[in-house]
């Protein structure tokens, strides 16, 4: 017994020594991060999760924002293992918005005062082998969504030609969202085949040389060690990534990896946590996407403050990891997370601070491109 109470008197020195360097912004060391990756204990984590939300506290008040999620093609001509909308997967839902379709979605979102559009699609074929004429239609959505709302727009729509990149800002987009979804090569060729991981990672180098914001993103539960979890956390700092996201893997009907067990919902979590601590001023989703509404105050507790995939009722859209859940009883929409945030010591946002933090982050992190984007 007596064993195990120095255990854990160690444990929590080790914990506040560790809380107390990201606290003065020193830099965590690899060893630092695979600890607390390991950590199990729940009243260490408990204080892991409050130090998180102190930091979040001190870089944003209780304020958090709000994305609207509008999946406007779910066509893909990809075969990532681990997804839904995987080529050839007829499990899943498919459908193509018609521009009207898109724009009054986007509306919707709009007038519920949500912060960002988030525009997403898998890699449609309709566009993707269309050239330039596919490419210019989807930049004409973008167009057409900035000018009925006048919101800021994040575009996750795969892989993009630097010709397309370069041409987001003018069109109206502020972020490129493009997730890796692991960083160790190996495991990435087994969850993205045929799809080249230097090709996607430098979209994100470049499109951040262009003066877009960037998220990046990593999976957990797809067979990736502690290891690989603490490189991506090192990828992203080196990305200079402005979002971070972690979400867990959802195993998919008709997929390769349909059996493949889910994780345990705490590793998602201590993952948010830890990006807290190694990216305090960055901002952090809690996905609704997974875990859905029940899941949301657990998120918010270990550090987020980013509320995603929030998606209108009525509109016939879905999620990516688990696609319908929440989403016809309005519980994805900004009423319906209120009593969460309520419960949570968090409220919205005003689109004003969250366009100060946008000015802040891009002046930061200017283009190194010979053009003025912004
Ligand atoms: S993860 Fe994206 S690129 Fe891969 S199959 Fe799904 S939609 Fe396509």
């Amino acid at each position: 017994m007596s064993q195990n109470v120095f255990s854990l008197d160690d444990t929590r020195h080790k914990l506040r020594r560790i809380l107390e360097k990201a606290k003065q912004r020193v830099p965590l060391s690899r060893s630092d991060v695979k600890w607390i990756l390991d950590l199990s204990e729940p009243d260490t984590i408990e204080d892991l999760f409050k130090a998180a939300r102190k930091l979040r506290e001190k870089y944003f008040d209780n304020r958090v924002f709000l994305y609207g999620f509008l999946y406007f093609s779910t066509y893909c001509g990809n075969s990532c293992e681990f997804c839904l909308y995987r080529k050839n997967n007829s499990a899943a839902v498919r459908y193509r918005k018609s521009l009207v379709q898109i724009i009054e979605s986007s509306r919707c979102l709009s007038e519920s005062g949500i912060h960002l559009i988030d525009l997403t699609m898998g890699e449609d074929p309709e566009i993707f082998q269309a050239g330039e004429q596919g490419f210019d239609r989807l930049l004409q959505t973008i167009r057409s969504v900035k000018q009925n709302t006048n919101l800021p727009l994040m575009l996750s729509a795969g892989v993009l030609p630097e010709a397309v990149l370069r041409e987001l800002p003018e069109a109206g987009a502020i972020w490129y969202a493009c997730y890796q979804e692991t960083h160790n090569r190996a495991l990435y060729q087994k969850l993205r085949t045929r799809q080249d991981y230097d090709i996607r990672i430098n979209s994100k180098r470049r499109a951040k040389e262009l003066g877009l914001l960037i998220e990046e993103g990593l999976l957990v539960g797809v067979g990736e060690s502690i290891n690989d979890i603490t490189d991506s956390i090192f990828v992203m700092d080196e990305l200079k990534a402005d979002q971070v996201r972690v979400m867990s893997f959802v195993p998919q009907k008709g997929t390769p990896m349909e059996h493949f067990p889910p994780p345990n919902s705490l590793k998602e979590l201590l993952v948010i946590a830890l990006m807290r601590l190694v990216f305090p001023e960055c901002l952090i989703p809690a996905s609704l996407d997974v875990g859905g509404h029940a899941q949301l105050h657990r998120k918010l507790a270990a550090g987020a403050n980013v509320v995603t995939s929030l998606i209108p009722p009525s509109q016939g859209l879905a999620g990516v990891a688990q696609c319908d859940l929440d989403i016809e009883d309005g519980k994805r929409t900004t009423a319906g997370i209120q009593s969460v945030l309520k419960k949570s010591g968090l409220e919205p946002a005003s689109s004003q601070e969250y366009h100060s933090w946008l000015n802040q982050r891009l002046e930061s992190s200017p283009p190194v491109s010979d053009q003025t984007l912004f």
